[in-house]
Order: C-alpha cells, then sequence, then structure tokens
C-alpha cells in the first residue's frame, strides 16, 4: 500500500535526507516495507521503511520531530496539515516515521554494494534512480564525460541541462556471457 507524498517540503525532506516524519489524518492499516510516490496514481519515487511513531492529540506532540518534517517551523507544517483536514476528521492523527529502503545490489550490474572497513555499504546515489557500486559510478562518470565531449566536439554548444544529464546518464552494463572456463569449482 503505497505512501504519497504529494507535499514538496515533505517529499524533499525524503528525497533528500532519507528520513521524514509526516503526519497522517487516518492510522495506515500497513507499516513496514512499502513504496513511495508524490501523489496518487503516480509512479514510485522510492522504496521505504514505514514506522509509527505515535498518535497525534495535540499540536505540542508534534514538537520533536519538525525538524525532520521537511518544513522549517512548526506553524509552517501545521499550516499544510490543516489544509488536508476533512470535515469527519477529530483533532488527532498519526505520525510516522518514513526512511528510504535502499536496493540490495547496485542498480546497474546487481553485484553487492562493497563495504566500508565498518561494515557500511557504500552505495553512490545516481539521480534520479540509480544507486552504484563504486566502480560502476566511476565507468559511468568516465563514459558519460566521454559521450558528453563528443557531443561537445562536433560543434553543439548549445545542449540543455536535460540534454546533458540524458547524455551522462548510466547505461545498464550487459552482463558478460560466462565461458566455460570462468565457471568458479571453488563452491559447492
Ligand atoms: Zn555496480
Amino acid at each position: 500500500m503505497v505512501i504519497s507524498f504529494s507535499v514538496k517540503e515533505a517529499r524533499d525532506q525524503l528525497l533528500n535526507e532519507g528520513v521524514v516524519c509526516t503526519f497522517r489524518w487516518n492510522k495506515r492499516k500497513q507499516t513496514g516495507k512499502d513504496w513511495a510516490n508524490s501523489g496518487r496514481l503516480t509512479k514510485k519515487i522510492c522504496d521505504v521503511h514505514i514506522e509509527e511513531i505515535k498518535r497525534i492529540e495535540t499540536v505540542t506532540d508534534l514538537n520533536p520531530y519538525v525538524s525532520k518534517s521537511g518544513f522549517k517551523t512548526k506553524k509552517e507544517w501545521l499550516d499544510v496539515i490543516m489544509s488536508m483536514k476533512l470535515p469527519k476528521h477529530g483533532l488527532a492523527g498519526w505520525l510516522y516515521k518514513v526512511t528510504i529502503r535502499y536496493p540490495e545490489n547496485c542498480t546497474l550490474c546487481g553485484q553487492p554494494f562493497t563495504k566500508n572497513k565498518d561494515g557500511g555499504r557504500i552505495l553512490c546515489p545516481y539521480p534520479p534512480q540509480h544507486y552504484l557500486c563504486f566502480p560502476c559510478l566511476k565507468q559511468s562518470i568516465d563514459s558519460g564525460i566521454g559521450r558528453l565531449n563528443k557531443i561537445l566536439a562536433t560543434g553543439n554548444l548549445d545542449l540543455s541541462i536535460e540534454e546533458i544529464a540524458d547524455t551522462i546518464k548510466p547505461e545498464p552494463i550487459k552482463p558478460e556471457p560466462i565461458k566455460p572456463n570462468q565457471i568458479r569449482t571453488d563452491q559447492k
């Protein structure tokens, strides 16, 4: 069951910091693994994990969570909350912590992410939809810049931001066919 972020401030908070505290008038039937979009019937923006923080009964209950709401002040947050109130809603709502769930494997080559010395996975975000391992990031940047240089070398210096982004975006790496002598024999 999708969770929608139609309010830009909350959506940006989630996408930029990987976590947002979000107020909902209705209690969710489902928490845990889920996905997020930016409004009804729009496409996925990321996979998320949803956790119920608490039932909100007074506006002061929101105080500890303003810094993760995406809003600069509690007043701005409350104004948006109240603008979405329907007559059937009482005073109470629920507060949820929504965290981005990152992919288990590099979205380009499909290999597990390498780990740093503390065991943390090294994910290189490549907007808008990729999380790359470091070798893929390096390769993508090198080949993307290469493609861009070729276009610039033709004298076409009039590229829009969108055209540049489209030129340098990562290309899926085709898996190399496995040759018989590459099949590992050290795994049973
Ligand atoms: Zn990779």
